[in-house]
């Protein structure tokens, strides 16, 4: 069975030194907020660029604590607007409605399956604070129309940047575009760690200076409480993991490109339409290899018959989930037929060109 994401093999291509970090932050006695995380923020900000980086508890953290801020520092209000795509995983939108903030869904483009720029304006209100933007499946959304868009109406941008560390738009790194990003690093991402964690970077000092009291109860100064914060610390052996990784993600993310090149170049099964095929090739990550087909489920079973295990990314969209009843009778036709036809295939830096060949025959063949 080739697997969708092959979890131990990805960890245990680092085994010897990600051990050795273990061991050692283990026999520190020292778990919170300490040199790993230190080290962790700096490399990370050096990484994307950014003069800072914190780390925090999960990604859907890292946006709701953007957010929190902006809120504490007086630049958004509560029952203020963020535009945000309707196509998009759930957290995104999480993260805009636990502050009290109103999520406005925007359709997609049908091509590239991030937020449809056109369509954002008509969608805007004297409310209208924010644009979160989600660079999906590892895909960069950004241009120069959009940063124009977002300075004309003064809204700050949030990179929801879970699924793209590493992509650049012109040579800057996603997660350094807008006013500030969240990151995952949840196991299952691109740079990811034994369990939980997440970041933000930022070049706002004060966002920076802000979020990080937030992350830790709403304290600079150990006892002294200046918000009603949160705790949404990343700890120290997660930090340590992390570290380890980082120095590897342009090597896997390369690995990445070359199946998704051999993909788009070897699939040629009229039935599925395969993502587009970008100019500059690191505009995009490949998180997720994304097909779309109207006969889905059949592809799926046949697949799974081939020993080849897919997922999909995501099933429901967040419009009709119960979570949001007040939106289900609302209409989104594209990140409908979007969620109705996408099919993830395996990728990742340890599949072998054998198991990338198996899944270009299997979909050949069906
Ligand atoms: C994974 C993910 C998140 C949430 O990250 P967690 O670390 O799981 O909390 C947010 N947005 C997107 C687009 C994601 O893929």
């Amino acid at each position: 069975m080739i697997k969708f994401l092959d979890l131990q093999k990805i960890n245990l291509a680092h085994q010897q030194e990600i051990e050795e970090k273990l061991l050692q932050t283990f026999r520190s006695g020292w778990y919170l907020l300490g040199n790993e995380v230190k080290s962790f923020e700096d490399n990370l900000a050096k990484y994307i660029g950014s003069q800072h980086a914190i780390g925090v508890a999960n990604g859907l953290d890292a946006l709701r604590l953007i957010l929190r801020a902006y809120i504490e520092m007086g630049v958004m209000q509560k029952g203020d607007e963020i535009i945000v795509p309707a196509n998009t995983y759930i957290a995104s939108i999480l993260a805009i409605s636990d502050n009290g903030l109103v999520p406005v869904l925007v359709e997609p483009d049908i091509s590239t399956y991030n937020i449809d720029l056109s369509k954002i304006e008509e969608k805007m209100t004297s409310r209208t604070k924010g644009l979160m933007i989600v660079h999906l499946y590892g895909r960069v959304v950004f241009s120069e129309d959009l940063r124009a868009l977002a300075q004309k109406h003064q809204l700050k941008i949030i990179e929801d940047n879970a699924q793209a560390i590493g992509a650049e738009w012109t040579g800057v790194k996603t997660g350094n575009l807008g006013g500030a990003a969240g990151f995952s690093f949840y196991p299952g991402k691109n740079l990811g760690a034994l369990g939980d964690a997440g970041g933000i970077t930022t070049n706002d000092e004060e966002l920076a200076k802000t979020i990080r009291a937030l992350a830790n109860y709403g304290s600079n100064q150990k006892y002294v409480n200046i918000y009603q914060g949160l705790n949404s610390r990343l700890d120290e052996i997660q930090a340590a993991v992390l570290d380890v990784k980082l120095k590897y993600i342009d090597a896997e993310n390369q690995r990445r490109r070359e199946i998704a090149h051999r993909y788009l170049a070897e699939i040629n099964n009229p039935k599925f339409i395969l993502p587009e095929n970008l100019a500059d090739e690191n505009e995009h990550v490949w998180h997720l290899f994304v097909i779309r087909t109207t006969e889905r489920e059949s592809l799926q079973k046949y697949l799974t018959e081939n020993a080849v295990q897919t997922l999909i990314h995501y099933p429901i969209p967040p419009h009709q989930q119960e979570a949001y009843k007040d939106w289900n009778d609302l209409s989104f036709p594209i990140t409908e037929k979007i969620h109705a036809e996408v099919l993830s295939l395996p990728i990742s830096p340890v599949m072998t060109d054998e198991e990338v060949g198996v899944v270009i025959d299997a979909l050949n063949n069906y």
